[in-house]
């Protein structure tokens, strides 16, 4: 569909998260299930574009295109429709063409479909020049939407509360290296697997407690010692997990196998994320699982990096100006350092 001329391009670039620890308390009454979750925003991007155009449409391409929707269920389209409608009374309502680089692994745990849709409200807010719209009514937005949203756009490592949407950052310097096994076709639809979580607590009757993020994770986190925080991941939905999908044990057992220092499935999987505690340890074990792990994609990615962030605004070249007025400013704002 051909752009509508005269009005911006921008992009935003999201991370993917996994989760370092995932504590998941009971049902409530509202379907969901109270957690306490470490949040870690890791190196692998999808990039949202929006510009207006005379309708709207999804165009998804990249190594994971083949699995998200380009219909209206489409995460970051349901997000940019929600967003229009609090634009002021009477204002017009330009239709928008969104385009998706998908680069993080679908119905894999990591958060690819929230991490669009945040990237989306943040662009979105942008080319429709909505700055009555403050960071903070954008995420409630963005929380009513799906619980990890609020996170997507904030980065870095984070507690998650409530139903993960409720965010505190983690101080935390340095990095962790870690490399992440998706296994393709594998996907796993979150509420089937917290429905399992629930069926193999209630067959061996276990009390579940208040969920809380772990002291000793924090101290961990604090040093950013691999060795550290490696002992201390966690996932209640690990078993769930590995009941379904059964080859997440062997992939699991091959990493350890292959020198990771710790490893576990990201959120509802079927994602396993490893950490190792170098980039020479990273290579070595991406090498080590394409050669002899079970069949999946291999990513290497460092973390905590920051959310969404608009990287292109582009403004359509000003017509030239009469000699006597001063050209505005043109060219790309708001780019992140690369
Ligand atoms: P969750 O956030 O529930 O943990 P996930 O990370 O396991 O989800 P996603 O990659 O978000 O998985 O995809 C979940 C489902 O959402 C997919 O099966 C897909 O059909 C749908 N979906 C809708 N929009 C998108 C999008 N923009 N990107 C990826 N998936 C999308």
């Amino acid at each position: 569909m051909r752009a509508v001329e005269g009005l911006d391009v921008v992009s935003c670039r999201v991370p993917g998260k996994i989760n370092l620890d995932l504590s998941v308390g009971p049902l409530r009454e509202d379907g969901f299930h109270e957690v306490s979750t470490v949040y870690h925003a890791v190196g692998i991007y999808d990039q949202v574009t929006v510009q207006p155009a005379n309708g709207w449409s999804v165009h998804v391409t990249g190594p994971y295109a083949a699995g998200v929707p380009t219909d209206d269920t489409n995460l970051a389209l349901v997000a940019a429709k929600t967003l229009a409608r609090r634009r002021p009374r009477g204002g017009p309502m330009v239709p928008l063409r969104i385009d998706i680089d998908k680069q993080i692994p679908v119905a894999g745990g990591m958060a690819g479909g929230s991490a669009d849709a945040a990237a989306c409200l943040i662009a979105c807010r942008e080319v429709w020049g909505m700055d009555h719209v403050e960071n903070d009514l954008l995420e409630q937005i963005g929380a009513g939407l799906g619980s990890d949203i609020p996170f997507l756009m904030h980065g870095g490592t984070a507690i998650g509360s409530g139903r993960g949407e409720r965010i505190t950052p983690v101080l935390a310097r340095g990095e962790l290296h870690w490399v992440l096994w998706a296994g393709e076709g594998l996907g796993l639809s979150t509420p089937q697997v917290y429905a399992e979580c629930d069926r193999l607590r209630a067959e061996r009757a276990a009390k579940v407690p208040t969920p809380a993020p772990s002291e000793e994770l924090m101290t961990a986190l604090r040093r950013m010692d691999a060795d550290a925080v490696a002992q201390h991941l966690k996932n209640d939905l690990q078993e769930a997990a590995i009941s379904l999908q059964p080859l997440l044990s062997e992939v699991l057992a091959a990493g350890l196998e292959l020198g990771a220092r710790g490893g576990l499935v990201s959120g509802s999987g079927p994602t396993v994320a490893f950490l190792v505690a170098s980039q020479a340890e990273a290579i070595d074990l991406s090498v080590g699982l394409a050669a002899n792990g079970p069949t999946g994609d291999i990513l290497r990615a460092t973390g905590p990096v920051p959310g969404a962030q608009v990287v292109q605004n582009r403004v359509p070249p000003p017509s030239p100006p009469p000699p006597t007025v001063k050209a505005p400013r043109s060219g790309p704002i708001g780019r992140v350092p690369s």
